[in-house]
């Protein structure tokens, strides 16, 4: 059976204070009846004494007789006598325990044989019965017993007194609990109001609740656990959101790799596509030349398209292995200061011949700038995005290199007057082998992983790569880079 911890301690205070107050009780009421007693007895022989004086002196004094006779002729007198001087029944017997007299003569005999019995065999002897006390005691004369004195008398003070004693020890033991109990009570309510609190905080913290503080402002043990309670809450807590960042973090590298695997299913399927288109066209030429050794002219076209197909094909598949290789190991990054301004101008430069040869005009604006960053890398992302704006451009349209210092960074635009990528197409051109026209792409010799080899190395550097349109016309990929 559950039994609170207020009502356990009630049980106790009241069990320790009823045995407390009954012990305490027990001997005021034993020390105060023995008291009683001995003050009686005493009064008592005092009495008895003073009578026996009286009586010894009348015997001597008085006509020689023996003792009997001498009780039996004045015990009536002297009996009378006593009564008046001690205020109570006195009942003189002789030495055969005869009554020889009796100062209320009127009143009944006592039956008390044995305590008389006792007395005449020279002991004091006495019997109470009710409020009443008979007191028997030898008289010893100058040779031998003289007789008997009874003395009646009554003990209805005293007991009064041990009632009235009595009641007080009872109201005082029975305020004494009350009072006892009502502190007791007090006191471990506020003891239990402070265990409460506890059992609530690890209740919530059984919950998961970690933010509530017990909060419990003692100096004593129920403080201390207070605080071991809150230490452990909050390690719990930090354990708790440890664990959950784990788990988020380790959920996250799972979806990570099963986008990663998703992807390498997707390049396996495109390098196998990509590679197959120019080889069947180098398998088709080549039959071609088996089949018509002597046409010259035949003989020229295959052979050209034989080379221009393996050259694609040879750039693709070097452009595959070093996008693998990038997303596989560490780049081989060695950075250094460079001149951006330096740079574009001289790629500018040798890129000149191409744009001629397309009928392209190519435009700088270049400010001065330096960046702490692999130089290589940074000349094939502007050769390729320079090659992409020359590329895909139209007739008799330019290209522009302008850089500009943006706070901390430095952006490089290389703007066409092209054909432009559809806005709802930009975020996928970065993907490997993705091609806005495929025709145009293979026509100029692309096979969509330029931008994806782009997009790494710019991502190596600590820079962004975005796209906007170019005005009306065309396009701006812009690289940040942040300068040195
Ligand atoms: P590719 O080798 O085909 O040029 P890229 O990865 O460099 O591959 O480019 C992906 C696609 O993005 C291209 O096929 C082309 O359709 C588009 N693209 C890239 N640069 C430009 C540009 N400056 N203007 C228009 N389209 C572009």
């Amino acid at each position: 059976m559950r039994m609170s911890l207020k009502g356990k301690f009630s049980l106790f205070i009241a069990a320790l204070l009823i045995c407390t107050i009954g012990l305490l009780s027990g001997f005021i009421l034993k020390g105060v009846s023995g008291y009683q007693r001995e003050q009686l007895e005493q009064e008592m022989a005092k009495r008895t004494e003073a009578a026996a004086a009286r009586i010894t002196q009348q015997y001597v004094t008085g006509t020689r007789v023996d003792s009997r006779t001498f009780i039996q002729l004045q015990g009536p007198n002297l009996a009378m006598e006593l009564g008046a001087t001690t205020g109570i029944r006195v009942t003189l017997y002789d030495n055969d325990g005869l009554k020889s007299g009796d100062s209320m003569p009127m009143a009944a005999d006592v039956n008390a044989a044995d305590a008389l019995q006792l007395a005449l065999r020279n002991n004091i002897a006495y019997v109470t019965e009710g409020d009443t006390l008979d007191y028997f005691a030898p008289l010893q004369g100058p040779d031998e017993l003289i007789g008997v004195i009874h003395f009646q008398t009554s003990l209805s003070a005293q007991h009064a007194f041990y009632r009235h004693i009595v009641i007080l020890l009872l109201v005082v033991g029975l305020s004494v609990l009350a009072v006892g109990l009502a502190i007791g009570l007090f006191y471990m309510n506020r003891q239990a109001s402070a265990i409460t609190k506890l059992k609530l905080s690890t209740d919530r913290i059984r919950q998961g609740d970690f933010l509530h503080n017990a909060d419990l402002q003692r100096y004593d043990e129920l403080g201390e656990l207070s605080q071991g309670i809150d230490a452990m809450r909050l390690s719990i807590h930090l354990n708790v959101e440890a664990l959950h960042k784990e788990k988020a973090n380790m959920f996250s590298a799972l979806q990570r790799l099963q986008l990663l695997e998703q992807q390498q299913k997707q390049f396996i399927g495109n390098v196998s596509h990509e590679l197959k288109t120019p080889l069947t066209t180098i398998k088709a030429y080549a039959e071609l030349l088996f089949l018509y050794k002597d046409d010259p002219a035949l003989i020229q076209d295959s052979s050209e398209i034989i080379i221009k197909e393996s050259d694609r094909l040879h750039d693709m598949l070097e452009n595959i292995l070093r996008l693998s290789a990038m997303e596989k190991y560490e780049f081989n990054h060695q950075p250094e200061r460079v001149d951006l301004k330096f740079l574009l101008a001289d790629i500018s430069t040798r890129m000149k011949g191409k744009a001629d040869k397309l009928g392209l005009t190519l435009l700088t604006d270049l400010q001065p700038a330096n960046v702490w960053a692999d130089r290589e890398s940074l000349v094939h992302i502007f050769v390729n995005l320079l090659d992409n704006a020359l590329k895909y451009n139209r007739p008799k349209g330019s290209v522009t290199i302008s850089t500009r210092i943006v706070g901390e960074a430095v952006e490089i635009a290389f703007c066409d007057t092209g054909v432009g990528i559809p806005l709802e197409l930009r975020s996928r051109i970065f993907e490997p082998f993705y091609t806005v026209n495929r025709d145009r792409a293979r026509q100029s010799g692309g096979s969509g992983l330029g931008l994806a080899l782009v997009k790494q190395f710019v991502d190596k550097q600590n820079g962004t790569i975005t796209v906007r349109d170019n005005g009306k016309f065309g396009t701006c990929f812009v690289v940040t880079l942040p300068l040195a």
